[in-house]
Formats: structure tokens, sequence, C-alpha cells
């Protein structure tokens, strides 16, 4: 899990910078939500002040929040206390003189304490040379309402006033506002799960002393101590004692692991039964958990594509309403030959109904809702982007090794050659292996451990990827690895009958491995891997979901017949075989060049550049720091169910947020259609006023809200 921890230290510095960018954007363009521009891009910021300039931007915003709910209530009362009698009279005594000014005197407080956050944002959106918000439409159509109303009380004879619209549209608005907010705050369950991991004290050993310490105090090198049935406060590596420890929160690994002295601990996790000291190597914003908690919080900050459209369109749409707004007003008057009342209540409705919500706020909550609901099954997914083109995935390459397959090998078969028994093959394949990092070395040396058998000394070690290892001993160069590759083995073949063995046991899903001693063969090791848990059920749901849309690839530098007979038990019927590693990322590109849409899983070094050229790179958590950050998407627990999950949540975001425009396209261009008075022909009667139309727009945001909210639900149904 260590590695989780640098992946995402070294990861930082390479995403910082665009998703940086993202969170500037957010802040100006989220349009219905009070959030103003108040974060300042990272990169401004000195290095090693991000995190705690960061995290007080976010316990900040978090008081800010609950501020800003309960003034947001306070508001809805003054505005309810206002607006109703307001009703009540203009309905009820519409003709009585007192009824004007008795309203004016109502409407006027309702116009300055509601109309406040709506006409400060309107300026600071002026400021900041955006030019229409949605808080454009509010301002404009509730000024209009009151000042029309206004100007009709205090110079004209005429009883027709418009406070009961101006105050009754901003007390919609901030009802609708508080509602949003409260939904937009909700969405942090995985955080608020995440951020209960930490312990809060911790005991450190400080002069000889036990000391009880805020567990942010601890500092790199302290003794820390965890007592049984206590959580680890920091990233440290044991010293003193011998436990179990429940990693599962982090890991996903549900069997807790032994650890005992010169193992890794990792803050988050629970003691169990020991009692441990350890040193604390990674403190504060630096363990495992702070990364992790910082990845899901930038990545709920970023944006998807599909959202900066609507952000765009917000600029276009606007000036549309309005001008539809102008020409509708201008239209009665001068051709209806209507009042002016008319052509104001026609104005302001039009102005009222066309509130884009779907697009300011509706969009990011899918987003949010969306990444959130991938966290919490131990998926992270590191920016809207991400979870967009997730929905457009048409092909899923698999690396074999370590991601379909335990990636622990063990020696199945050993078959010695020219002289050799099986104690000396097994002899000098593992001394040849032992520096090797590659699981068929480890099987090997394994086995040689399991039988005693004591290894060489050999020199000259050299690796060659995809290929084996070449190593000296006794002046004789000794060669493990690939049977075909016979520039290792100075051309030699391997003989008719063991060739036929090794045809028999690669067709079992076996790998097998020659030994070479200059050219002669040695014999021949064949190891075979364990598919992971879920990797058959996995294929069999992916293939199951939206009639087969995806096309499955298996991809290894395993011989042919190895990954096909691997592929077979999986169901899998392409197979890519014999990649060498500089070529898997080619070979993503060619897939890409077809047109094909690319997710790659892995999670080895190997993988890497293949994860980066994919257009989605979903990396394994328990695979190496590198894999998980090229990967957009990280399987933090490695369970191959959440490929699928993944999947599944990406669609189904995706499908939302188009529903959720297509739902309030249609109402805008309903309900905008009413309020010019398109109907008005048939009814002559004013069908919207202002009033009904903040009611509808309360009604179809809830639609929006409610559709939106299903992602949060999502999955546990299917
Ligand atoms: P890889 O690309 O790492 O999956 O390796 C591809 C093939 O190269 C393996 O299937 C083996 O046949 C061979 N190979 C690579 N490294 C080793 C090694 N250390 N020992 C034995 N065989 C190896």
């Amino acid at each position: 899990m260590k590695k989780l921890g640098n992946k995402m230290l070294k990861e930082k510095e390479g995403e910082r910078q665009k998703v940086d960018s993202d969170v500037v954007d957010t802040t100006i363009t989220c349009d219905c939500c009070n959030e103003l521009p108040t974060i300042q891009p990272v990169t401004t910021r000195k290095e090693g002040e991000e995190n705690k300039i960061e995290d007080e931007e976010h316990g900040h915003s978090n008081n800010q929040k609950k501020r800003q709910l309960l003034s947001d209530k306070l508001l809805i009362i003054i505005g309810l206390a206002l607006t109703i009698p307001i009703v009540l009279l203009e309905s009820l005594l519409p003709h009585s003189p007192l009824t004007g000014f008795i309203t004016l005197a109502l409407a006027t407080p309702a116009q300055i304490l509601l109309g406040r956050p709506f006409y400060y944002r309107f300026f600071q959106a002026v400021k900041h040379k955006k030019r229409f918000t949605t808080d454009t439409l509010v301002v404009l159509s509730t000024s209009v309402a009151y000042l029309y109303s206004l100007f009709t009380l205090l110079f004209t004879n005429s009883h027709v006033l418009f406070f009961e619209a101006s105050s009754s549209v901003l007390t919609i608005f901030t009802i609708g506002e508080y509602l949003e907010r409260r939904v937009l705050n909700t969405t942090t369950e995985s955080l608020k799960n995440l951020i209960a991991l930490k312990p809060k004290t911790a005991i450190v050993m400080r002069n000889g002393r036990e000391e009880l310490v805020d567990s942010d105090d601890i500092a790199v090198d302290d003794i820390v101590i965890a007592k049984p049935g206590e959580k680890i406060a920091a990233d440290g590596v044991i010293v003193i004692g011998e436990s179990s420890i429940d990693e599962s929160m982090i890991t996903g690994e549900s069997v807790p692991a032994n650890k005992k002295i010169g193992d890794k601990v990792i803050g988050g996790t629970i003691n169990k039964n020991g009692y441990l000291q350890f040193k604390a190597t990674n403190v504060g914003n630096h363990t495992v958990l702070a990364n992790i908690i910082e990845m899901v919080k930038r990545a709920r900050m970023s944006k998807a594509p599909i959202q900066r459209i609507a952000d765009r369109s917000v600029q276009y749409f606007i000036p549309i309403v309005l001008s539809i707004a102008i020409a509708s007003s201008l239209y009665w008057i001068l051709v209806g030959h209507q009042a002016i009342t008319f052509a104001v209540t026609v104005f302001a409705t039009i102005l009222v109904v066309s509130c884009p919500c779907a697009l300011g706020i509706a969009t990011p909550m899918v987003i949010s809702l969306g990444i959130d609901r991938a966290a919490r099954e131990g998926v992270f997914i590191k920016g809207g982007q991400y979870l967009e083109k997730l929905s457009s995935i048409d092909t899923i390459v698999f690396d074999k090794t370590g991601t379909l397959t335990n990636g622990k090998p063990q020696v199945t078969n050993v078959i010695p050659n020219g002289g050799y028994n099986e104690f000396e093959l097994l002899q000098l394949a593992s001394s040849a292996e032992i520096k090797s990092e590659h699981p068929i070395a480890k099987a090997i040396v394994n086995k040689a451990k399991e039988r005693s058998i004591p290894t060489l000394d050999v020199s000259e070690f050299n690796s060659i990827s995809g290929y084996g290892v070449v190593a000296s001993r006794l002046e004789k160069r000794i060669f493990v690895g690939s049977p075909k590759r016979n520039d290792s083995n100075n051309g030699t073949t391997i003989p008719q009958n063991l060739q036929s063995k090794t045809t028999e046991l690669e067709s079992q899903g076996k790998t097998v491995v020659a030994i070479f001693v200059e050219d002669k063969l040695a014999g021949l090791i064949a190891v075979a891997d364990t598919l992971r848990e879920n990797a058959k059920s996995m294929i069999d749901e992916i293939k199951r979901m939206e009639e087969t849309k995806y096309n499955i690839i298996l991809m290894s530098g395993d011989n042919e017949r190895t990954a096909r007979a691997i592929a077979k038990e999986l169901g899998i019927n392409n197979v890519l075989a014999e990649i060498l590693p500089a070529t898997k990322a080619q070979k993503i590109k060619g897939l890409q060049h077809q047109g094909r849409k690319v997710a790659m899983i892995g999670d080895g070094i190997n993988d890497a550049p293949a994860l980066t050229q994919a257009d989605i790179g979903i990396a394994m958590g328990s695979g190496t720091d590198i894999a998980m950050s090229a990967g957009n998407v990280i399987l933090i627990k490695s369970d191959l169910n959440h490929v699928v999950s993944v999947l599944k949540i990406g669609e189904y975001s995706i499908k939302k947020i188009k529903q959720n425009l297509a739902m309030s396209f249609a109402y805008n261009a309903i309900t905008i259609s009413i309020a010019a008075g398109l109907l008005y022909g048939f009814t002559h009667s004013l069908i919207l006023t202002p009033t009904l139309a903040a009611l509808g727009w309360i009604v179809s945001d809830s639609a929006v809200f409610g559709n939106s909210l299903l992602v949060r639900k999502f999955y546990s149904k299917n």
C-alpha cells in the first residue's frame, strides 16, 4: 500500500496542473450555486504549503456551507412572511388604494434581502466579464416586475402591480437554491467515510514517556504506539511487537494481515490484537490515506467535457432567451395591441421560466455523485472527464499476468534434459533467477527454497525484458526464459519430444521456460498461474452488458498457446499474445487507429505506457506505483468485479446527464413558448405568470435533481 501512497505523491505533480485549471474553471462557471470564485490556482502557491492551504479551504468551505444553509433558511422564512401577505392582499383587495402601499412596504425588503445574493452574484459576474449567468435572469425578471410596479403605483392610477411576482419569484428561487445546496452537501459520503478513518489522537514516545498528541502532530521518525483495537495513526514501520492488522478499509483484503518487526503499517487501519510500536514514515498530508482523500477531493472538483459544453451553452442560451423576451413583449404591444402590463408580465415570465438549472448544477451533481458512488466501492476515478470517457468505451484490453491472474505462478512441472536431474535443473534456474522480480522467477526461486535447494554463485546477471534472464556460472552462460527465443540461446532448438511436451503444457495454460547452459538444453520448467477470483464472472458480466457492446481482448507477453488457453477458460475470444512490453502501447494505439475507444486494465510496470495510451487506463490497486499513476481509474481493492461497476457507473451517469439536459430543454421550450403567449390566441388569458413560472421551475428542478440522485442509489439494484 505504500505503493499507492508513493504513486499518488508522484501523480500529484503530473496531474496537478491539469486538475487545477479545472478547479478554477468550476468556480467561475457554476452559475446556479452561490460559490464565488475563491479558489486560486494551486500553481501560484508555494511548494509545500499546498496541502495545508487546501485543507484550510475545505474546512473553511464546510463552515461556509453550514452558514450558507442557515442564512438560506432565515431568508426563506423572511421571504414567506413578506410574500404571503402580498399575495393575499393583491388577490383579496386588488383595488384598495392601501393595498399598493402595503405591498410596496412588504415587497421592498423582500427585493433587498432576498434579492441581495442574486444581485451580488450578478454584479460579480459582470465584474469578472462573465456575460450571462442564471442570476441575470432572476435579477432582470424581478427588477422589471418590482420597478414597473413601483412606477405604476407612484405615477399612474393603475392597480396592476407585480410586487407579488417579484417577491414570490425571489422566495421560490431562494427555496430552490437551498434545496440544491442541501443536495450537493450530501454528496460527500465517500469522503466522510475516508476522513472518519483517520484517528484524531495518537500515543507517541517522547523523552522515554508515552504522550498523547493530536495525530496531525506526529512527526516523521516518531515512535508511535498502537494498542490492540486501536487505529494506526500514521504510515510507518514496526519496530516493536507483532499483531494482525485489519487493512480492509484501504486494501480491500478481508483477511487481517499478520505483521512483525520491519513490516509496514498504514495509517487508518486497525491493530487487532498485539501491542505495536512503529516508526512513522509518512505523516500528515503525506500518508496513504491523506493521499486517497486528496485524490477524491480533486476528482470531485474536476469537470467532464459534457459539463463544459453545458457551461458554454448558457452563454448562448441567455441572450436567446432575452431576445425572445424582448421580441415577445414588443410583439404584444405593437402587433397584439396589448397593454404594457401584459408585455411586462410576458417579459418577466419568460426570464423566470428559463433558468437553466440543469445546465448549471445538475450536471456537476451527477459527476460528483458518480465519482462518489464509485469511491464508495473502492474505485477511484481521477476526474469527471474519465467518468464521461468510460461511457464511450467499446474495447476492453486486459493484461493477463497480475490482472486476470493472481500474478503468483507456481512451478507445476520440472522436466530435466541432457543428463541433468530435477535438483540440478532447479538449482541452476533459481540461481540465475534469484535477482529477477518477474513472477516466473519468483515461482522458480520459491520452488527451489521449498525443496531446500541451495543457490549457486552466479555473475553477470542480466534480465531481458519479455524474454528471460541470463547469468554466468563458472564461465558458462545460463539462460532461463522463453523457449522460442533462439537469439537468446544461440539458435539451439528444443528436441522434438520436449517440443510436444511444451505444446501440451502450454495448451493447459501453463507457461514453459527453457533452461540453457551455453547451447545445451538443461530442461524445461512449467509454471501455472491461478485466475483471480471473479475473473470469469467479471468477463461474463461484461458480456451481458448492453448485448456485448464491448470487444474484450486479452493481451499477454506469453506465447500464443498459453494465452489462448487462459482466454478460453475465461471465455475471451480475442488474444494478443507474445506482445513485448515495449509494444503493448503500440497495440493499443493500433486499436485506436481502427476507431476503437479502448480501456486498458493492467497492473505491471510494463503496462504503464499502455495504460497511458488507452482512452481509459484502469490500474489495479495492488499493482505497481507506476501503473497506478498512469491509470485514470484505480481499483483500490483490486476486485475485478469493480471493472463492471465502473463501466456501469460511467454509462449510467452520462445517461442521467443527457436525460437531465433533455428534460430541461423540453421544459424550457414548452414553458418559454407558453410564457411568450403562444397559447394566448386560444385561451385569451395569460396562463403563466412569473409566480406560476417560478413554481414550475421548482417542479422541473426537482425532477432533474431526483433524476440525478438516482446515481447515488445506482448499482445496488443491479
Ligand atoms: P512478460 O512480458 O514479462 O510476460 O514475459 C514474456 C515471456 O518472457 C514469459 O512468458 C516468459 O516466457 C519469458 N520471461 C520473461 N521474463 C522471464 C524470467 N525472469 N524468467 C523466465 N522467463 C521469463
